[in-house]
């Protein structure tokens, strides 16, 4: 069956304004993001915008925090921050985002698995997703064996470009741990604004532990996704963003960075 799949792209240039602008109200399947990966490799990690807001735009997605404090999850409406240590909390709503992407929790397709990993996830992507040129959100819910995750300790400025601080990634294995997969993929033509590819964080059934996944090997459990046909951009109106050089093709500097 063929459908005409529009992929909306609205930018939104955040304003501080005094009043409270009179927002939107967005489709269902949106992809709501905060700022352009191109800004985060750049090390442009100052928040703009703050974290309560994103929960306007749904209850499911990932980031990071000011500073590049650790990775976020947004989860059935809560948000987790995985510091460096390791340790999981719910930050204060006012902390700011300099990148994140959430969305509402659509569920378009839902399919069980077993014995299943992150490279059989990448390889049997076409038997899964019904075309590479939409937008999914991606929820794994289930027991895993194994999953490696990592964090990324708080940065002071002068800022390091983020292949530099992801070099000396603190990591974190989980053995026999219920849990679940978060996150999103992006098609090739988002390049520069998003990971491309699948961009998946973790989070353990007792939200203890966490982070941005490397690894996983699901027992059993299930996958969850959702189309999302519709985008929407926030970006900052101020700061390093401005003067940032958008022109470069940072694919590589992201592969090392996603490992
Ligand atoms: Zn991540």
């Amino acid at each position: 069956m063929k459908k005409i799949l529009s992929v909306i792209l609205v930018v939104t240039i955040f304003f501080s304004c005094k009043t409270e602008p009179v927002e939107e109200p967005l489709y269902d399947s949106t992809l709501v993001q905060v700022s352009v990966i191109d800004a985060l490799l750049q090390g442009f990690y100052d928040g703009f915008f703050p974290i309560y807001k994103l929960k306007r735009y749904g209850d499911f997605g990932i980031g990071t925090f000011h500073g590049l404090d650790g990775e976020m999850m947004m989860f059935n409406d809560t948000i987790f921050q995985v510091l460096s240590s390791g340790e999981v909390k719910i930050p204060n709503d006012t902390i700011k985002t300099p990148f994140a992407a959430v969305s509402p929790m659509v569920s378009s397709k839902t399919i069980s698995l077993s014995t299943f990993n992150f490279n059989q996830l990448k390889e049997e992507f076409d038997s899964l997703f019904p075309t590479r040129n939409i937008f999914y959100l991606v929820k794994i819910k289930g027991n895993f064996s194994h999953v490696r995750t990592r964090s990324v300790p708080a940065q002071q400025r002068p800022y390091l470009p983020l292949v530099e601080i992801t070099a000396n990634q603190p990591e974190f294995e989980f053995e026999n741990v219920k849990g679940d997969i978060i996150g999103f993929y992006c098609p090739p033509y988002a390049q520069g604004i998003n990971v491309t590819g699948l961009h998946l964080h973790f989070l353990t059934a007792d939200r203890t532990g966490g982070g941005h996944l490397l690894e996983f090997e699901l027992e059993n459990g299930q996958i969850e996704i959702g189309n999302l046909l519709h985008y929407h951009l926030i970006l900052p109106e101020q700061g390093d963003f401005l003067g940032g050089d958008f022109t470069l093709d940072r694919t590589d500097e992201l592969e090392d960075v996603e490992k």
